[in-house]
Formats: C-alpha cells, sequence, structure tokens
C-alpha cells in the first residue's frame, strides 16, 4: 500500500516513521523547511511519550527541556500547587524534525486531493486544525490562542509551570518553563480575551519575544467530527478532535490515534470503532466544560459527569502527568 501523511506535526511526524516499517510512505508539511515552527507550549507527560517513542525505537527522554514539579494554578484569591508526576516540556520542534529524517518528506508543500488520489492507495489527513482534506465539521468549535516564546535572559518570572484560568473556564494564560530560562507565554480563550490576557502577562514580566504564534485549537470531540473517513481519505490526530477539552491537551491523544490507525489498517471501520471507543470521554468532558462556559454547571446536578472526568484523569496520573485531587479539581470548577 502506498500511503500519504499530509502534515508533518506531532501526529504526521510519528505515523511516518510508524508506517515506514511496513509500508510506502511519502510525507508532505506545507510549512518550509527553513521556518517550520511546531505551534504549541510544548508541555506534555514524559511517561507515556517515553512509552509510545519506544515503539519507534526514540528515545524521549533526550527532549526534554524542563522537567516539573508543580503547576502552580492562579485562582486569584488562591493558588494551588498542583504536585507533578512527569509533566515536562520538550523540543517539539526537533523531534518532529527527527522523525521525518531519512525519509521520504516534501516540506513547503500543499498537494491537492486530486493529484493525492491519483498517486497513493490512502491519504492521512494529519493537518491538525486546518483539516484540510476531509469535509468540514458541522458545528466545528475551536479557540484561538496566541502564544511567545520569550527568552528571559536566564532570569525567568517563575520557575515551574503556571496557569491562570479565565472566569467560567473559557480558557486560561500559561507559562510553560523550556531551557535557559526561556518559556512559552501563551493563552486561550473562547471569549477571545486571548491577546489582552498575553499582552498584560509581558508588560508585568517582559523579555524577548523569540517566536509569535496565533493558532486556534479544535474544541470539538471525536464523536463529532466524523466522518473520519472520506474516500481514500483518513484523519488523525486533531484533525478528528483528539484534545483534551479540559486542558486543550492534544500531544498524546493526537498520537494515540496515530498509533491506533498504525494497529488496525487496512481495516478503517475498525478504526473508527476504536477512535470512537479510545475517546468516548472527551464528549463527556466537553459536555462539562461547555457547561461551565455558559454558567450552567451544577456541582450537585453534574456530579455524575464530574465524577467520570475526575476518575478518567485519577486512573491515568502518569499518562496526564498530575497529581489529580478532588479538591483541586472542585476550586477549580467552582472558581
Ligand atoms: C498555542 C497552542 C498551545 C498548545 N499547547 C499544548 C501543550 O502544551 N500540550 C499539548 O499536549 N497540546 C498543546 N496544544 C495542542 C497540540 O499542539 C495539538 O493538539 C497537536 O499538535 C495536534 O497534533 P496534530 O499532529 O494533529 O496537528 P499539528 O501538530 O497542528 O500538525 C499539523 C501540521 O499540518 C500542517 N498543515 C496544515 N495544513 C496543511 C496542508 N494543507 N498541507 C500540508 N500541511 C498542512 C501544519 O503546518 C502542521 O505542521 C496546543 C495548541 C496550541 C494552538
Amino acid at each position: 500500500m502506498k500511503i500519504a501523511i499530509v502534515g508533518l506535526g506531532v501526529a504526521g511526524s510519528y505515523l511516518m516513521r510508524r508506517l515506514a516499517q511496513d509500508y510506502e510512505v511519502v510525507g508532505f508539511e506545507r510549512q518550509p523547511i527553513e521556518t517550520f515552527k511546531a505551534v504549541c507550549a510544548w508541555g506534555t507527560s514524559r511517561h507515556e511519550m517515553n512509552r509510545i517513542l519506544r515503539l519507534v525505537d526514540f528515545a524521549f527522554e533526550d527532549y526534554v527541556l524542563h522537567e516539573g514539579r508543580y503547576m502552580h494554578v492562579d485562582l486569584g484569591r488562591e493558588v494551588l500547587h498542583i504536585p507533578l508526576k512527569g509533566l515536562c516540556t520538550y523540543d517539539k520542534h526537533r523531534l518532529e524534525m527527527d522523525l521525518v529524517k531519512g525519509l521520504k518528506a516534501f516540506y513547503g508543500v500543499k498537494p491537492s486531493l486530486e493529484d493525492l488520489v491519483k498517486r497513493f492507495d490512502l491519504i492521512v489527513d494529519a493537518t491538525g486544525v486546518a483539516r484540510a482534506y476531509l469535509p468540514k465539521i458541522v458545528g466545528d468549535e475551536v479557540i484561538p490562542c496566541l502564544e511567545y516564546r520569550v527568552d528571559y535572559s536566564g532570569a525567568p518570572p517563575l520557575e515551574d509551570f503556571y496557569i491562570k484560568p479565565f472566569p467560567d473556564d473559557t480558557g486560561y494564560l500559561w507559562y510553560f518553563p523550556l531551557d535557559n530560562g526561556s518559556g512559552h507565554v501563551g493563552a486561550g480563550d473562547v471569549r477571545r480575551a486571548h491577546i489582552q490576557h498575553v499582552e498584560e502577562f509581558m508588560r508585568r514580566h517582559p523579555g524577548r519575544r523569540l517566536v509569535k504564534m496565533g493558532r486556534a485549537i479544535r474544541f470539538t470531540p471525536p464523536s463529532r467530527c466524523r466522518p473520519f473517513v472520506s474516500g481514500k481519505v483518513v484523519g488523525v490526530g486533531e484533525s478528528i478532535g483528539t484534545v483534551f477539552p479540559l486542558l486543550g491537551e492534544g500531544i498524546i491523544p493526537s498520537l494515540h490515534s496515530a498509533e491506533i490507525l498504525y494497529e488496525t489498517l487496512p481495516d478503517l471501520n475498525e478504526y473508527e470503532r476504536r477512535i470512537l471507543e479510545e475517546f468516548e470521554i472527551f464528549e463527556d468532558i466537553h459536555r462539562l466544560v461547555k457547561l461551565k462556559h455558559i454558567g450552567k454547571l451544577s456541582l450537585v446536578r453534574d456530579f455524575p459527569i464530574i465524577y467520570r472526568a475526575f476518575t478518567y484523569m485519577k486512573n491515568r496520573e502518569e499518562r496526564f502527568g498530575l497529581v489529580i485531587r478532588a479538591g483541586d479539581l472542585r476550586k477549580i470548577l467552582k472558581n
């Protein structure tokens, strides 16, 4: 089978290496290689990343930039200090480049669907939020984000992970430390106040802005991102909504979807079934966050869904890289 992978971000670059073990694979990426940006805050859990990358003989540890001890969650009147269990930042740009090294990949190109259909048996849409090759999603929800990579010349404003949720959890501001006193400062907000929040932070903590990144993040869960398959095209990663709706965390879920495609190929019906099963909880969590956005979340009436979200995360502390405590979740949801 001859496979084209379009979009060489997290999911596409991993899938290139994974599929190249068994198939003829060609990769395409619209960004030129010299200016390629891995738009993201680069935060993830080292345990799960180690496990996944071992499947392609990569050592995730070689890419770690900052190993976190605490996530400081600023609720205004109170700051929660959540102990971490493997949350780190890593050099996402270098890993994405290394994963495709030695394979047949073209940068700075946006191939047409017609051309791809003629030349390949299967086309993987790994274009993230762009979802360039699958039909548009009806009622798609995306959250606009702005982020800077900032150089603080060895004197960063904060030593560890920091987030400040906005009222009604419509988004949050983050500071994620990188290496050598630099960090990612960003925000995403449904109410579109993200730019104002980032600029306020930058006024309080001025540093040298190295890279500016503006991109939306998909909030629609996989169950509402169908079809996953259309003609010869199949979607992986954020193109089919693999972003954990409570956190906007998409690296690990996107890799999980890529691995499911690898495991189920060539059976695309089985792929769809496995994706819906794996990400079923995202539908619940999406509902929970939406209720919070519109000020209608009741800690009593909606307890079953809150409990499901809590147990899902509690049972996967190493996967999320955080110690999950009921008290923290209650305070964040009540904020
Ligand atoms: C500002 C921001 C910060 C984030 N921070 C985190 C974080 O700290 N941790 C976390 O887990 N998640 C984070 N996320 C989410 C995470 O980055 C994404 O969910 C994840 O990268 C999705 O992986 P993907 O491979 O599906 O898509 P992407 O990584 O977005 O890759 C898609 C690729 O496709 C390319 N492309 C697009 N259209 C075309 C086309 N027509 N032709 C060819 N190529 C194309 C793009 O250039 C891109 O390289 C963040 C998102 C944003 C926006």
